[in-house]
């Protein structure tokens, strides 16, 4: 019972780093993106950046607001 419990748990975890991994690389080329974080403390928004250093540009701009 226990051993299986244990299984389940490993496959999640997997899963999850695997997503992780999916949202950190070039859509482009699959090179490693670099990730930026900033907070803009003046209306309260953490601005995060994706860049890729091998196509040289910047994949994705997110702001998170929280209030
Ligand atoms: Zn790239």
């Amino acid at each position: 019972m226990d051993s299986q419990k244990n299984t389940s748990h490993k496959d999640t975890s997997l899963k999850h780093l695997q997503f992780i991994e999916n949202q950190n690389n070039c859509a482009l080329c699959g090179s490693v993106l670099e990730i930026h974080v900033e907070s803009l403390l003046e209306d309260s928004t953490i601005k995060e950046e994706a860049y890729c250093p091998h196509c040289q540009l910047k994949t994705r701009v997110k702001h998170h607001k929280c209030h």
